[in-house]
């Protein structure tokens, strides 16, 4: 970036917020990632409006960062602006919704604070990693309660609007509708638009009931999923196959418990790939490559990746 946008940026903005040369890697749930040219922590929805604004109108690219766990940030770090959605706030506006900032994390802080007050609805995502605006921007979702878990429930079931910025510099409140929530998909894939704050409308349910169910999640999450702390990642890598299942396909082409550098597709699933320990990008889109090529040549299925690819490679 040119020092001349840096000064320019430092100047617009708070200036304890910002900082240079950051190293992506522990701002996200892989633990990969490059410097960024400038963070920028946006703890207030205008500290979020101005920074979005600012890099628009200095040309200078941005990515807004929510917990980093459902992206990969390439091995040279993102030239531009990192805005990390640290816009926090849980905010009861009667007895069924809650208003929340776009940078709250759901689990736990979100989740406690609504089932603690006997509100169902968000509980179903206990033990994921997500920010409120990444939850909207992917449709957070996960299997229902059990003992038959026979759908899958979605945020979007949830929610009752939300502010935003437009990507044309508009401050509006649009409704569900508005983000066309599809599986693993929202308009915000196509349009920069920029989630402020979300408001849900829950469901009174017994508290006892709600936990119930978040202890039941945590324990399947236990059994299947990698805990990140030993191994980190960032979810399933490829899309959901209807019916079929990308993990599976890359099982049957043997690739369970594959490594190349120090990432390994995962052995006890195959739609995850960890980091057991200084992994580099590289490494990560290495697996991803040969799993796509292995799975459309031995058995004619495409993968196609759901994580985001953030940043030079
Ligand atoms: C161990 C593990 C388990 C997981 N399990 C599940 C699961 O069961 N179900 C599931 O659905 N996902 C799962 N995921 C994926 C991930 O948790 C979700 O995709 C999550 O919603 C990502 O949120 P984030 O805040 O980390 O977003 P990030 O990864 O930081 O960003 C993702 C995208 O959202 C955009 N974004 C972030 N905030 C905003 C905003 N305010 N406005 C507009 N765009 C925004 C970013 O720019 C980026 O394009 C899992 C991930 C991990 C690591």
């Amino acid at each position: 970036m040119k020092p001349t946008d840096r000064n320019e940026l430092a100047r617009r903005l708070n200036g304890e917020h910002v900082s240079y040369d950051v190293p992506l890697a522990p701002m996200t749930t892989f633990r990969i990632g490059g410097p960024a040219d400038v963070l920028y922590r946006a703890t207030t929805v205008s500290e979020l409006v101005n920074a979005i604004r600012a890099a628009r109108e200095l040309e200078v690219p941005y990515f807004l960062l929510g917990t980093g766990a459902n992206i990969l940030v390439g091995d040279r770090g993102f030239r531009g602006m990192v805005i990390k959605s640290e816009v926090r706030g849980i905010e009861f506006l009667d007895e069924n919704r809650v208003r929340v900032g776009a940078g709250e994390v759901v689990f736990p802080d979100l989740i406690n604070a609504t089932v603690s007050r006997g509100l169902g609805g968000l509980q179903h995502y206990v033990g994921i990693p997500s920010t409120v605006g990444g939850a909207i921007w992917q449709n957070l979702h996960f299997l229902s309660p059990p003992p038959d878990r026979e759908r899958t429930c979605f945020i979007e079931e949830v929610v009752e609007s939300a502010e935003i910025l437009t990507e044309s510099g508009e401050l509006r409140t649009v409704d569900r509708a508005y983000f066309e929530f599809g599986y693993d998909y929202s308009i915000l894939h196509e349009r920069r638009d920029t989630v402020l704050t979300v408001t849900f409308r829950l469901e009174p349910q017994p508290e006892e009931q709600l936990r119930y169910n978040m202890r039941e999640n945590l324990k399947w999450r236990d059994d299947k999923h990698p805990d990140l702390w030993l191994y980190p990642s960032a979810g399933s890598i490829f899309q959901k196959i209807e019916g079929i299942g990308a993990g599976r396909l890359i099982d049957q082409c043997g690739l369970k418990g594959h490594i190349y550098g120090n990432a390994q597709i995962f052995h006890k699933h195959a739609n995850i790939i960890v980091n057991v320990g200084g992994a580099r990008a590289e490494h990560v889109r290495h697996l991803i490559d040969l799993a796509q090529r292995t799975v459309y040549s031995q058995l004619g299925y495409e993968l196609k990746p759901e994580i985001g690819f953030v940043g030079e490679f």
